[in-house]
């Protein structure tokens, strides 16, 4: 059998590769990196699109190209007895080695020009180029003008038509990156552009130097780098945009340098999904990035939004450049329409964590309607500290679960009775005094309240107060019919919520029918079932309950007449529009009457004037509440509109 170290020539040739001419440390070594990044590519997280494929294969031909190149190198200077073998390793190496540039050129050709009639015929056009120069090659083997074996057995080379092939990729990859530059971020561009530059750079000076030991080597750096750029590295090849885990460290970096950025963020509705699925959005995504995400970093989070980050520069056009900006991707929109928020904010100097700037942003959007864009400003800012410190207030407040806890205050506002002449009746609404802001108001923490899941312990608390202050007033003799207290539809859902109710109310030492509880219809289904069982069982002991709101939800008859609701409160919008037309009037009386034929009392909010009153009386309400009769009082004052129970 024949030994394989002979086979490859390899007894003869070892004494004599060290030539000066070629060395195969750089094959060896190129063949290792390939080896090594290959391991690295299969085991760490890379980004797997499809032109991953074509880099791994590009890996293969750089390792390839070398280990054929060792065989030839061996060849040559050893020549083997058998021609065809020596002449197949020849052609075998030059092909590959061509092909490395070639399919380069095939991995930026998925990326930035992506045709695929053009695609074929380039496809067609490179095969041709290869084919022309095995054929030259082979025909100089027999003209003796490319390479051949001389009658003394050594190899004699002249022409190499492999050098115009390779030579004619690699300007070709020049052309491509120079003439789609604009459709790659700054960047990626120069990512690309400089190993390739290095690596043809390297090769001239082997050239000149009569060397040929590192041209695979040059081959391999500027596939490495295509390789980190777009697949190993945070570089999102569809948008050009960094991923978000990079943000933080970039964007605090940049602050600690106490340099002023500037923060676009845009939120475009589905924009991950979308822009997976169609081809023509993506390529629109691209020109619109490549062409205006020149300055700057673009980083892309995962909740669909994308962030351009730049330096504030005083000497730069900024705002024009901006504007044009903002044109172009309003001109993308009308084609696609795809919902977006774009908030703009400046960094300052008082807010030095990139975390901090992420949550004011995520604060201004939340407040935002879609296909808007605002500029963040000093009030949101202080807005947002606001809402920050009512927040953590607010956390405490659920953290202590003191009933009776003082920044808890009970307003109230008393109702009046049309039957009686009299206010027997009063809704409690809720007030915060908080040490550093003072009053707060309903609008700006009962929603942070609910989205925070924290409104539960604030409900119990003021209803434990309200039941406080009822008695008071109960034992110093004036007569109140009830209160009612505002609960949140999330307050249902609590298990305990009926056990709550009833412990706090029976601790206080009052009856059941003195409080009654608002609540607002909630669009969601499995809320009302729930709801209806809870009205019912708390309805037993004496409870009564209003429904909040009517008017301004999307009520289904059907529903309401299922729980059995004792008072409908009409909103003040009702009213509103009651006065706006004759027929309108017609309609709200009639629902009016038809809760009063159906034994439900009608309460009219928001009564502002003597004509308000009148229309609510034409309207068969049986309860008036708004500012004609008192704006919302300290709970304690309530007892000025009360009358003394006759003793
Ligand atoms: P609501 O339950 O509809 O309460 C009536 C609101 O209308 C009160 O605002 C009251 O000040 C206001 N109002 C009263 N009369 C008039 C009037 O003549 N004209 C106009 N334009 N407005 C009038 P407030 O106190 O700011 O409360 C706002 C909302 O906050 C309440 O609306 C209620 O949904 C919620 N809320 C208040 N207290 C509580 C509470 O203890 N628990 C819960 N869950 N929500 C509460
Ligand atoms: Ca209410
Ligand atoms: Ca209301």
């Amino acid at each position: 059998m024949m030994k394989l170290s002979s086979f490859l020539n390899l007894d003869k040739a070892i004494p004599i590769l060290n030539t000066g001419r070629y060395t195969p440390v750089g094959d060896l070594t190129v063949i290792s990196i390939c080896i090594l990044m290959f391991i690295i590519l299969m085991q760490t997280y890379s980004h797997r699109n499809r032109n991953f494929g074509l880099a791994l294969e590009t890996l293969v031909l750089c390792a390839g190209s070398a280990l054929t190149n060792v065989i030839y190198q061996v060849n040559l200077i050893a020549p083997p007895d058998n021609v065809m073998f020596f002449y197949l390793s020849r052609v075998v190496h030059h092909v590959i080695l061509a092909l490395v540039p070639f399919f380069y050129l095939l991995y930026l050709q998925v990326s930035l020009w992506a045709n695929v009639a053009n695609s074929k015929r380039h496809m067609n056009f490179s095969l041709l180029l290869i084919s022309t120069a095995v054929i030259i090659d082979i025909v100089g083997m027999f003209l003796h003008f490319t390479v051949w074996i001389d009658e003394n057995s050594h190899v004699q080379t002249d022409v190499n038509p492999y050098i115009p092939l390779c030579g004619v990729f690699n300007l070709a990859i020049f052309v491509v990156l120079i003439r789609f530059r604009s459709k790659m971020i700054h960047q990626a561009f120069w990512g690309m552009f400089a190993p390739i530059a290095l690596s043809v750079f390297m090769l001239i000076m082997q050239g000149i130097h009569g060397q040929t030991s590192f041209t695979c080597a040059t081959y391999l750096f500027p596939v490495l780098g295509m390789i980190f750029l777009f697949h190993s590295n945070p570089y999102d090849i569809d948008t050009g945009a960094v991923d978000e885990s990079y943000f933080y460290d970039e964007l605090d970096d940049k602050l600690n340098k106490k340099r002023t950025m500037i923060l676009v963020s845009c939120t475009m509705m589905n924009f991950n999904k979308i822009i997976k699925e169609s081809q023509t959005v993506k390529l629109e995504f691209y020109q619109f990035f490549r062409q205006n995400v020149q300055r700057g970093v673009l980083y892309h989070f995962p909740n669909d939004r994308m962030m351009l980050v730049f330096e504030k520069k005083f000497s730069l056009n900024q705002d024009k450049i901006f504007n044009h900006m903002l044109e172009d991707f309003k001109a993308g929109h009308q084609k696609f329409k795809m919902d977006y928020k774009i908030v703009i904010m400046e960094t300052t100097p008082e807010i030095t964590s990139s975390q901090e700037y992420i949550r004011i942003l995520d604060f201004v959007e939340e407040d935002m309607l879609n296909n808007t864009i605002h500029e963040v400003r000093e009030d949101d800012i202080k807005h947002f500290y606001k809402d920050s410190y009512i927040l953590t207030q607010l956390e405490d407040i659920v953290k202590n679960y003191d009933l009776e806890d003082e920044r808890i205050l009970v307003y109230c506002q008393p109702v009046f009775n049309i039957t009686t002449g009299t206010y027997d009746t009063a809704e409690a609404l809720m007030r915060l005094k908080l040490p550093n802001v003072g009053m707060v108001f309903p609008d700006q923490f009962i929603p942070l309240a609910e989205q925070n899941d924290l409104i539960h312990v604030m409900s119990l608390i003021i209803l434990n107060k309200t039941c406080g202050a009822v008695r008071t007033l109960i034992e110093n003799g004036y007569y109140l019919n009830r209160i009612s207290v505002n609960f949140s539809t999330l307050d249902i859902r609590y298990q305990n919520f009926c056990q709550d109710v009833q412990q706090i109310i029976a601790r206080n030492q009052i009856p059941y029918e003195k409080i009654a509880i608002e609540i607002t219809e909630s669009r969601n289904e499995s809320d009302f079932n729930l709801m209806k069982q809870k009205v019912m069982e708390l309805q037993k002991l004496g409870i009564k309950f209003y429904l909040d709101d009517f008017g301004t939800g999307y009520s289904n008859f059907d529903r309401i007449m299922e729980i059995p609701f004792d008072i409908i409160k009409f909103d003040r919008s009702m009213l509103i529009e009651s006065g706006k037309s004759d027929s309108a009037f017609y309609m709200v009386s009639t629902f009016a009457n038809m809760f009063d034929k159906l034994h439900y009392s009608v309460l009219f909010e928001g009564i502002e004037t003597e004509i308000d009153e009148k229309s609510c009386v034409r309207m068969c309400a049986k309860y008036l509440q708004g500012y004609k009769y008192s704006k919302p009082i300290p709970i304690e004052q309530l007892e000025n509109f009360l009358t003394l129970e006759a003793s």
